[in-house]
Order: structure tokens, then C-alpha cells, then sequence
């Protein structure tokens, strides 16, 4: 048979633009400006007239009459259904017609006008979330519902779109690739799908479908958080009858260069979109793959034909780059792993393999010689055998396991979420989840077939049992391929190790021909687990371990603790070990920690740990006993502050420690009122609250303030009202009015309470002298001056220990909780003695936990660590450079308004526009969910939620920092 898209070679039409605009007059009867648009075989102009924007499309003469009609007749079809996104309306020539005749060149051209849509490619986007990709799958099963009662007899039609013709189209046009690699690449792809497609084909759905929905053809609209919507759906030139499942692989994989790193996460989010509107079946998701292979090489090919037709066109040239990403990414994931994970995504049963029948039915001899009991060993992001921390040499992490396993033979997990021992890029999702079941043994151990089969494959040996793939690796082989091997029989013996776990051999089932990885990346966990299931059964141990569900948790968080208690992020992972400045969750995956100002030493700190748990051991009671802890912590904390602050109140969080500051200083200066700094939080309690007037926390805080709270500007130099050298000064006059009006209305002023880094509005330095004169205005009207050291202080800010010694004040009153105890309750107000005295007026003071032993040494061994790590100075040093970096990036990204802050209390403050300092809030919380993608935990602070807060432990390294810096450049430089 003749295959008849050889010698198709459809060269684009030519008109220059002066021609065009006589086409639009004569046929259209309108005029105005021209642009010309790519096309791949077609030549369109966007026109601007006065009657609106429109596209002039002069088509290929090699394209039929009636297909134009039928694209017509959709489009006016579409238009016409509710189907919530938009599409071009053909609009009728001067004689009524819609599609025009107009002759150049000895041709006849048909010609049409149709509606511009507003918008950008969805192809001018670089990174594309995966609310955007369920988004383009949305829209592309709405076209296709749309369409499914539409008919036409200009769908019928040989395209060479088609993916059922696409193994004809490949074989026809492959010659034009020159590139021998690639040819044989594309060869392989295409029998690969073939074969797959040809036992599925006869049960896949037929409809008139759109074919062609890729990123060129969505047009998206930005939100307000800077993401693209995709709203319009253009070029319906591919149109056809054909399988509805291709139509899905055709959205898909035309993305894939948006994400080439991630082909089947990427179009696992689309098909998800698409399958939520229009379900599809097992045999339609099972056909997908295939078919964007398909699809991907009949792109690559055409493309490579439209390069050589035309070897000047910029268009062809790019196309074909893009092809070639697409089916490169395509080519990298085996079929069966996609159907796997789509179907597991789609919620259809996964597809029967055969093995499970067999695994339940059959029991294995021995891998290792004797019969060692089998021992299930903890690797699991909450092992306590090997924590983060345990990686450092493999002599200590072969201990661990020997010791957790005596004589029996230590088992690694199938299904587990590992622990890696390297996080400082955890950018790219690692392969954490365990594949299989390790067998320790040392090296040298023989290694027996569990059962009888043959070679198939050396190294790793791989035996064909009972159809399947069973592999055993980190075996040095004493089998080759092909032979027959009977159960018991030895095929080798245990290698050296190639990590860091001991010797041990990797036992694992295959489906035949799949070369399944030992571990891999949790977001295709799902996937692979159906396809390698646990050999645990046959081994005789059970190992399998369950995966972590974070939705589930959530649904239960949300049933049972209050709303108002928030968690960060939507969809957050469940973290449940931290290391230093990383946290983990339950995949095993690293996250570089941001956010974790509380956890000043860093995470799970064995020096915090083993004094608490001896405390534990040895005493922990209230305050009113006589012990040596409290004693000690109060003198070191004291002990770090100027001389007059002598005297300690202990409490256990900030809230508490504010609200005690407030009854002490109304107690000590028998006077009722308070002046507070706007955008301020200072806790929840009734008095802590009160003072509050952030609006992040409360929308309602400056409408609520009780009459005994003055609240005075922000001294926020980005974003207040005063910005000049003298802000400070004039800031500070706000507060002298507000002393003042107490004044004034017959009351006085108990305090004027101010975090001295504004950390609440993003790590805002406050500006020079306005501590100094803030102070004393306050003083002379017989008030106190309260410094909340509760998030800034602790050698946060690297230059100094106190965020208050940056203005050169000394305070009245100072809270402190939060780093004090690395999260441990420890909180404390430190004042002078004389109005610590004063409090004997309120009667006595006692809390029942602060100030306990625990409490007390916990922050006692706080303080140690902090002066025996140098933390201080680290936060300093780090702190300079992240600032410096950070600094840098202004110059590159327009959206980063303004760099706040000193040390570790840093904030990159995010806005639309530089000169109206427009806050970019919906961006800021977009771009951290882009951040805990790329592995770094983020969140928005300030009264707009547009401030990026960096305030990490303070045992961050430079390369965490630098890590920090690049993952925002680069999520700023390709979306989010
Ligand atoms: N003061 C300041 C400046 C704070 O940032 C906070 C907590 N964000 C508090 C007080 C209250 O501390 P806690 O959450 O320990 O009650």
C-alpha cells in the first residue's frame, strides 16, 4: 500500500505583509496593522483594526476545503456551548462567506478571519505549575466533552496529526533525520509504541477531538499570583476523528519541555486534569504512553522535514529543538512505569501482572546459607538506628546495624522512605523510597537461587522465574546469561558495598525487560511499588512498609484541631525528623529549613537532647523547690545582658513573657497605658494580644485596640511613611505624640513596647536613633521601655547577641522565649530589681512550668551550645554573605523590592513595582510553594504577606545559604 504522507511536503504560503493588508481590505473590507505569527504550514497576521484584533489566515493550498469548514463549523460549535474558556469566532467576509478565496501565485489561497484571543502562549511560560498542567488538562477534556456530540464530514480525513497514522508518518519522514543517533532513537521509540499500541488500539474510544491542545495553542491569562491561567484554546487545524486517549497524550506531551527532567510527574498532573472532567479508561491510560511517544516522534520528524524544506526558518529550527526535548524525555520513562503511575493516579486498579497470584502461593529457599532468623531493620526517615547525623562514616553505620541484628540477618525495607546522607542540594527529589529488600551479609557470603529459573541478565544477575524478573544485585555473578540455575544453587558471592550501608544483596522483582532503578523518587513511588512488588513473602519476612499519607493526616488534623491553629502550606509533606537546618519527611526527603527561627541550635541538637532526657532521668519539678538549674540559667541569662537588667522572671513562651512584662511595668509605674508600634505581634494572650496590631495575624487588630493601647506608625523605612535619613527622628516624634495624647487625656504611660528589629514587618531594621528618642520621650513621662527579644534576639542578628544593642539603647524590660529553648517552653522577662520589686504589689509570681529543671537547663545548655558552636558568629558570617547574595539578586529581579535585616533575621520583600512598592503577595505565596518543590522551606511574613522570611537556624552553612539564594534566583527566573 502506498503510504501517502511520502512526498507531502507542504511548503508555508508566501505573501509579504503589503499583500496581506490587500487581502484583509478586498475580502474583509478592513484595514489596519499587520504582525506576522509563526505558523507551522499556514500564514497567519494578527490584525488590528478599528472594528477589534483578529487573525488573517491564509492557508496552505494543500489543505482541503472541507476540513476549513469543519474548523468553522467547531469553533462556531464551542462558541456557542458553555465550555468556560474561549475560542476564535470566524468572522464573514465582505460577501458574507466565511472562507474566502484569494489567488497568488498561480494558487488559490482560501482565506479566513477569525477573533483574536487576549493572552500568552501557555508555550511563553517556562515553569508550569501543577495547578496550570490540571488546568491545560481541564481544558482539553472540556473541548473534547464539547465536541463529543459535533460531526462534521471534513473530520474525515488522512491527517498526518493523526496518532493513528502516526507509525506511517514516522517510517515516511525519517529519512530527513539526519542525526544517526536520534534516527535510531526515534526507530526504537516508535516500535516500542507500536507493539504496545497494536494489542490496545481495538479498544480505544473514537470521537471528533481538537488533537492538537499544546502549549502553543492554549492561550493563558495571568493571575494575580503571576501564574498562567489558561483560557482560550486556538488552531483547530488538526481536528479529527480519532482516539480520544491521543488526544490526551497529544496535551500532554507537547509540555514536556517545560519539565524534561520530570516527563511523568508533569503529565500525570494533566491527565489527572483531564481524566476529573472526562474519565478515561484502563485501556485509554495504558494507551497514553505510547501514544506520546507516538506523538513525540511524529513531532520530531515532521519537524526535521520542515527544517530541511525550509533551512532558514528560526521557527522550524526552535520547533525541532523542542521536539527533540520532548521525546527525549518521553523515550525516558519505560511504558510500563507509566501506566503504572497513571493508572494509580486515575484511581483505576492497577493492571494484573500475574505476580501476585504466584508470590502468595510460592516460598523461596534461602538467598544467604543457615537459617538465620530475619531480622527487619529501621531506615526509615524515623529509624532510630540511623538518623541524619549517623552518615558520617560507614564504619559507624555498619556498627549500627550489626548491633540492631545479632546473629540473624539484618532485612532493609521494601517500600521504605529512606534517610540519604547528603542534603545540602536537596533541589532535585531524591530516590529515597527502597525498591526491593536488602539481605546483610558480609562480603564474600555465598548467594544462592531462592528458586529455579534462568539468566537472563549479568550484572545484576537477573533469573527469569515463572515469567518474571527476579534480580538479585550487589552479588559478584559466578552465572551467566543463560544459564539454568535450580534453587539453592550458588550464582555468586556478596560484593564490597558501594555505599555506605554494609554489604548486602538487593533482592527485588522486575517486570521482565524493565530496568526498575534499587530506589525511587517518592513522587513515582506509587508507580513502581505496583510494578516491583515486595518479595518479602516469598523471602519469608515481612518488610513491606506502608507509605506515608500526608492528606489523610491532614483530613484528621482538620477534624480535630482548631482551624484558627494554622499549618503552613496547603498541601504540606509530613515532616517528622529534623537534622541542623534540614527537615524531613516521611519519603525521606530533605528540606533546607527557612523558617525554623524557634530552633536557633538547629534540629534534634544531641547536646539539647541527652541533657533533657537526663533531666528527665533525674528530677523535674516546680519552681517553689530549691535546685541548682534555675539558678544558673538565670545567672547566664543575666549574665548577657547590660548590668542594670539584673533580676529574671521564668516563663515558658513569648506570649506569657510579654504579658508579664505588661502587669510589670503597669505595676511599677502605677500607670495604665501602653504605646505600640503598628504591624506588631507580640503574642496571643489577652494583654500580649491586646498590644498586637498585626494584621496578618488579626485583619481587625487597629479597629479593636482596648482604649489603653496607643498604637504609633510603623517605623518600617521601606514601607512607612517616613524614608529619609531623618525617619528615625521623625518615627520617633509619633511616639512623642502618643505620650503626649496619654498625657493629655489625664492617664499615664506604663511602657512603650517595640521589637528592636522589626521582625513582625519582614526584619526591618529600625532606623538610626529612633530607639534612642523613642525611649526618651517614654522615660520622661515616667514610662518603661520593654524590648521583645522574643524572635530577634539570641544572636539572631550575628553583629550582636540583643537586637537592641544595633541602636545603641538600653531597655527597661526584656522578654525572651523561642530560641531560648530550641523549642523547648522557655521563656523569660529580665528587668532591674527595683521594678521587678514592684511586682510585690500584685501579689506573688509563679508559674508552674517555667523555670522548672527541664526548662531551665534546657535553656542553660541553649546558651552553652550557642557560645561553644560560635553561633553567633556563624549567623554573622553567613548572615553577611546571604545578604550580600541576596542584594545581588535585585539586580536581576525587579520583584524583589527591598533586603531587610541583619544575621539571620533577614527578609527579601516582594513587589509588583519598585516605584509603587505594590506588595506582591499572591507571587510570595505562590513562589514558596514553587520553593518546597525545588526542596526549601518558605513562608511570606508582614502585613501583605509579600516579605520572604529568612530566619533559619542559626547553624546554617554557606552552601545551605548559597543553596537558598539559587533555588530563589532560579524560581524567579522561570516561574512559579
Ligand atoms: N513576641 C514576638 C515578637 C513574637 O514574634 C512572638 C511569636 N511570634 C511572640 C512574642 C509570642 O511568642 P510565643 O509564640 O512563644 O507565645
Amino acid at each position: 500500500m502506498s503510504n501517502p504522507f511520502v512526498g507531502h511536503e507542504l511548503p508555508s504560503p508566501a505573501l509579504d505583509d503589503a499583500l496581506a493588508g490587500q487581502v484583509l481590505r478586498d475580502l474583509f473590507g478592513l484595514t489596519g496593522r499587520l504582525t506576522t505569527l509563526g505558523s507551522h504550514q499556514d500564514q497567519n497576521w494578527r490584525v488590528d483594526t478599528r472594528a477589534g484584533r483578529f487573525v488573517l489566515k491564509v492557508s496552505n493550498p494543500g489543505f482541503r476545503r472541507s476540513g476549513l469548514e469543519a474548523q468553522n463549523a467547531a469553533m462556531l460549535h464551542l462558541a456557542a456551548g458553555a465550555v468556560g474558556f474561549d475560542v476564535p469566532v470566524p468572522q464573514p467576509s465582505s460577501d458574507g462567506t466565511l472562507i474566502p478565496t484569494w489567488e497568488h501565485g498561480g494558487q488559490i489561497h482560501d482565506v479566513r478571519l477569525v477573533s483574536y484571543l487576549e493572552g500568552r502562549p501557555l508555550a511563553d511560560f517556562d515553569y508550569l505549575a501543577p495547578s496550570v498542567l490540571r488546568r491545560h488538562g481541564e481544558l482539553a477534556a472540556r473541548t473534547a466533552v464539547a465536541l463529543a456530540d459535533f460531526d462534521h464530514p471534513g473530520v474525515d480525513r488522512i491527517l498526518q496529526w493523526d496518532s493513528r497514522h502516526a507509525f506511517d508518518v514516522i517510517d515516511a519522514l525519517l529519512s530527513h533525520v539526519a542525526d544517526l543517533d536520534e534516527r535510531t532513537l526515534i526507530r526504537s521509540v516508535a516500535e516500542t509504541a507500536r507493539e504496545a499500541l497494536d494489542a490496545l488500539s481495538p479498544r480505544l474510544r473514537m470521537q471528533v477531538v481538537h488533537a492538537d491542545v499544546t502549549d502553543v495553542n492554549v492561550v493563558a491569562q495571568v493571575d494575580r499570583a503571576g501564574r498562567p491561567v489558561p483560557t482560550g484554546l486556538i488552531d483547530f487545524g488538526d481536528m479529527s476523528r480519532t482516539w480520544v486517549a491521543s488526544d490526551v497524550a497529544t496535551a500532554a506531551v507537547g509540555l514536556l519541555v517545560h519539565d524534561a527532567q520530570r516527563p511523568l510527574q508533569l503529565v500525570r498532573e494533566v491527565v489527572l486534569g483531564y481524566h476529573g472532567v472526562m474519565p478515561l479508561t484502563a485501556d485509554e491510560v495504558d494507551a497514553l504512553w505510547p501514544l506520546a511517544l507516538a506523538r513525540a516522534a511524529v513531532c520530531q520528524v515532521s519537524s526535521e522535514q520542515q527544517v530541511v524544506l525550509d533551512p532558514d526558518s528560526e521557527y522550524a529550527r526552535m520547533s525541532l529543538r523542542m521536539d527533540r526535548t520532548n521525546l527525549h524525555a518521553a523515550a525516558s520513562v519505560p511504558i510500563a512505569l507509566a501506566g503504572a503511575a497513571l493508572r494509580e493516579a486515575a484511581g483505576l486498579p492497577s493492571a494484573d501482572l500475574g505476580r501476585r497470584t504466584m508470590a502468595s502461593t510460592r516460598r523461596w529457599g534461602a538467598v544467604l546459607p543457615g537459617e538465620a532468623t530475619l531480622t527487619p531493620l529501621d531506615l526509615s526517615t524515623t529509624s532510630d538506628l540511623l538518623g541524619p547525623g549517623d552518615w558520617q562514616d560507614a564504619d559507624a553505620v555498619r556498627r549500627a546495624i550489626a548491633s540492631a541484628t545479632g546473629d540473624g540477618i539484618a532485612v532493609g525495607r521494601h517500600g521504605e522512605g529512606r534517610l540519604l546522607d547528603t542534603v545540602e542540594d536537596c533541589a532535585t527529589e531524591p530516590r529515597t523510597v527502597h525498591l526491593g529488600v536488602d539481605l546483610f551479609a558480609p562480603f564474600g557470603t555465598p548467594v544462592l537461587a531462592p528458586a529455579s529459573g534462568v539468566v537472563v541478565h549479568v550484572p545484576p544477575i537477573t533469573i527469569q522465574v515463572d515469567g518474571q524478573w527476579l534480580r538479585l544485585s550487589g552479588v559478584n555473578a559466578s552465572v551467566v546469561v543463560g544459564d539454568a540455575v535450580e534453587a539453592g544453587a550458588v550464582v555468586g558471592m556478596v560484593a564490597e558495598p558501594t555505599g555506605l550501608l554494609p554489604p548486602h544483596v538487593h533482592v527485588q522483582w522486575l517486570p521482565p525487560g524493565v530496568d526498575a532503578p534499587d530506589a525511587c523518587e517518592p513522587s513515582l513511588a506509587a508507580g513502581w511499588l505496583a510494578l516491583c512488588p515486595d518479595p518479602g513473602p516469598e523471602l519469608g519476612v515481612s518488610s513491606e512498609q506502608q507509605p506515608g499519607d500526608p492528606v489523610g493526616l491532614m483530613r484528621r488534623r482538620d477534624a480535630v484541631v482548631a482551624g484558627v491553629q494554622e499549618h503552613y502550606f496547603t498541601s504540606p509533606p509530613e515532616i517528622e525528623r529534623g537534622w541542623r537546618h534540614h527537615l524531613y519527611d516521611t519519603d525521606g526527603r530533605a528540606y533546607l529549613d527557612m523558617v525554623n527561627n524557634v530552633a536557633v541550635l538547629g534540629h534534634s541538637h544531641p547536646a539539647l537532647e541527652s541533657a533533657v532526657a537526663r533531666q528527665l532521668r533525674m528530677l523535674n519539678t516546680n519552681s517553689r523547690f530549691h535546685y541548682g538549674v534555675i539558678v544558673e540559667f538565670a545567672e547566664r541569662l543575666a549574665a548577657r545582658l547590660p548590668e542594670s537588667l539584673d533580676t529574671v522572671f521564668l516563663v515558658s513562651t513569648g506570649s506569657e513573657a510579654v504579658d508579664l512584662a505588661i502587669r510589670i511595668a503597669r505595676a511599677a509605674t502605677g500607670n495604665e497605658h501602653f504605646i505600640a508600634v503598628r504591624s506588631a505581634y507580640h503574642g496571643w494572650t489577652f494583654a500580649s494580644d491586646a498590644i498586637s496590631t498585626s494584621l496578618a495575624d488579626n485583619p481587625r487588630a487597629l479597629e479593636t485596640r482596648p482604649e489603653w493601647v496607643h498604637v504609633v506608625e510603623s517605623p518600617n523605612t521601606y514601607r512607612g511613611i517616613h524614608r529619609g535619613t531623618d525617619a528615625g527622628a521623625r518615627y520617633a516624634d509619633s511616639v512623642a505624640h502618643a505620650v503626649a495624647d496619654v498625657a493629655t487625656a489625664g492617664a499615664g504611660v506604663a511602657a512603650f513596647i517595640a521589637e528592636p528589629l522589626y521582625g513582625n514587618a519582614g526584619g526591618v531594621l529600625l532606623p538610626d536613633g529612633y530607639l534612642s528618642a523613642a525611649y526618651a520621650s517614654v522615660r520622661a513621662a515616667g514610662g518603661l521601655c520593654i524590648a521583645d527579644e522574643v524572635q530577634v534576639g539570641y544572636g539572631r542578628t550575628g553583629h550582636h547577641f540583643w537586637a537592641f544593642e544595633q541602636q545603641g539603647e538600653v531597655p527597661d524590660i526584656v522578654t525572651v522565649a523561642k530560641a531560648a529553648g530550641n523549642g523547648i517552653a522557655v521563656g523569660a522577662v529580665v528587668t532591674r530589681r527595683d521594678i521587678a520589686d514592684a511586682f510585690a504589689s500584685q501579689g506573688s509570681f509563679f508559674s508552674s512550668v517555667g523555670g522548672s529543671p527541664l526548662s531551665a537547663l534546657a535553656g542553660l545548655t541553649v546558651l552553652d551550645v550557642i557560645e561553644r558552636e560560635h553561633l553567633q558568629e556563624n549567623a554573622r558570617d553567613v548572615g553577611d554573605h546571604l545578604h550580600g547574595r541576596l542584594w545581588a539578586l535585585m539586580d536581576r529581579h525587579a520583584m524583589i523590592g527591598a533586603v531587610h535585616g541583619l544575621g539571620l533575621y533577614q527578609g527579601v520583600e516582594l513587589v509588583r513595582d519598585r516605584e509603587t512598592r505594590e506588595p506582591a503577595t499572591e507571587e510570595a505565596w505562590a513562589i514558596c510553594d514553587r520553593l518546597l518543590e525545588l526542596g526549601v522551606l518558605a513562608q511570606p511574613t508582614s502585613d501583605h504577606y509579600n516579605v520572604l522570611k529568612v530566619k533559619p537556624p542559626l547553624c546554617l552553612t554557606r552552601a545551605s545559604a548559597d543553596f537558598f539564594v539559587d533555588t530563589l534566583d532560579h524560581v524567579l527566573s522561570t516561574g512559579w
